[in-house]
């Protein structure tokens, strides 16, 4: 009740499109039931958890902060959110977050823009700025986001807490409302690294309902947090820090980073880079691609909003539908996915940008052959005001830099809130490790927080 308290007194944050008042207070009671009854308690025992609109949690809506899913509810749980569950979670609501994850401010929601709690002027990031704010604000323990580009470390940085996106397969997609699959993954919001890694304990591993996610036995993280190496070997991309998108003091805090890690025995060297250029444009091609075919699936006769009348045929129907059903930035991305995938353009864009992933999938590959823990900024700049960068799809799409490699190449990446900016907000560092390596990251983050 404490939170819901909390969630009641901070509704003009917009951090919950739902909340499950009664249902989260039945649940806590049944909990302190079975533990009375001398029953087990799970490693989530009474943890109270918000989900991003994007995750389904049977019974309950799940809308993707879309009208085309408004009234959408789930007939099954996410995988995760079945695990949590079982070792017994409260989930408390669902947060509000950009339509279909597509966004970097929270801006794009259907249900209104989410604020960020530090500066009620500024935006929390996106896509997952509900998730994020919930977490910040203290209106539950943790919160579940999803990581398509940066959709969990983005916000995290914005708003001063710890956000962690596993490598690509670690937690099952079953249940997560697809936005680009090969790129998708279920990430965490936390006030620490502790709690984030014992939440990926609990939601990591083999899936029957998912094909992608790995077989990999899940490690202990959270008990062998304080177990990690006594020196780690860390490379930066010399290009990233002289980036003309970089704010000053986010350069010059990252360059005492480095000293800093230096003068703790740790070894920290520049790798060279070319691509910066290339990151952002391949990932806007692939998954405006892969949105384009995997919102196919919402034509108003199987899912959500349907036009009620005024269509002359069935495709004037699915057209009125998706017309309506979907924001102006969803429209945005499936025409330039379907553009993208067309007979005429596929080879100089889809292929050009699947050439780009391939080769840094390789050059990653390179890079962790040397080292341990790759360290760049998470965002280019601290959170912005709202409107400021609303009208220049171009400009929100770039400050993504350092944020979609992660994903393109598959490996996990964590936002650490280190650092506040001279505009009052916070900023963190991201570091990256390689694919299947999350206990590193997080004994390297426990270390440097
Ligand atoms: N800002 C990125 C995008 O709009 C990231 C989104 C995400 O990770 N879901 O695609």
């Amino acid at each position: 009740s404490f939170y819901l308290e909390h969630i009641r007194l901070n509704s003009h944050l917009n951090a919950f499109l739902e909340v499950y008042d009664e249902e989260a207070l039945k649940r806590a009671e049944e909990l302190d039931a079975l533990l009375a009854a001398g029953k087990k308690p799970g490693k989530m025992h009474g943890v109270v958890i918000a989900l991003k609109d994007v995750i389904c949690y049977k019974d309950h809506k799940a809308s993707a902060a879309s009208r085309i899913l408004e009234n959408y509810t789930a007939i099954y749980h996410a995988t995760a959110v079945a695990k949590l569950l079982a070792e017994g979670a409260i989930i408390i609501g669902r947060n509000n977050c950009d339509e279909f994850a597509m966004g970097s401010s929270n801006e794009n929601s259907s249900f209104g823009k989410v604020l960020n709690a530090l500066d009620n002027q500024r935006v929390p990031g996106g896509s997952s700025g509900g998730s994020a704010v919930a977490v910040q604000a203290g209106l539950c323990m943790i919160s579940l986001g999803s990581d398509t580009g940066g959709s969990v470390r983005q916000p995290a940085d914005f708003c001063g807490i710890v956000g962690l996106k596993p490598g690509y397969g670690k937690v099952s997609r079953y249940g997560l409302i697809a936005y680009a699959s090969s790129f998708d993954q279920i990430g965490v919001f936390a006030n620490s690294v502790a709690d984030a890694a014992l939440t990926l304990e609990v939601i990591a591993g083999a899936d029957e309902f998912d094909s992608t996610a790995g077989n990999e036995p899940v490690l202990p993280y959270s008990a062998k947090l304080s177990e990690g190496k006594p020196s780690y070997k860390i490379a930066y991309f010399k290009e990233a820090l002289e980036h003309p998108s970089l704010d000053p003091e986010i350069g010059t805090a990252i360059r005492q980073m480095i000293t800093r890690l230096r003068e703790k025995g740790h070894v920290v060297e520049p790798v060279p880079f070319d691509f910066t250029d290339y990151i952002v444009p391949a990932y806007y091609v692939l998954t405006t691609a892969e949105a384009s075919s995997n919102l196919s699936r919402f034509d108003g006769v199987k899912y959500g909003y349907s036009a009620k009348a005024g269509f002359t045929d069935l495709t004037d129907f699915y057209k009125k539908s998706r017309s309506h059903g979907f924001g102006k930035e969803v429209k945005r991305r499936i025409m330039l996915g379907t553009f993208v995938l067309s007979a005429g353009y596929f080879d100089a864009y889809f292929t050009k940008a699947q050439q780009v992933r391939q080769i840094l999938v390789e050059k990653t590959a390179e890079i962790f052959s040397s080292y341990d823990i790759l360290i760049s900024p998470t965002v280019p700049s601290p959170a912005f005001k709202f409107g400021e960068k609303s009208n220049n799809p171009i400009e929100m799409f770039l400050a993504d830099i350092y944020t979609v490699y992660a994903n393109l190449v598959g490996i996990p990446g964590i936002s650490l809130p280190l650092f506040k900016h001279s505009s009052g907000m916070p900023f963190g560092i991201q570091a990256q490790c390689p694919r299947e390596d999350e206990l590193t990251l997080l004994q390297f983050s426990h270390r440097v927080m």
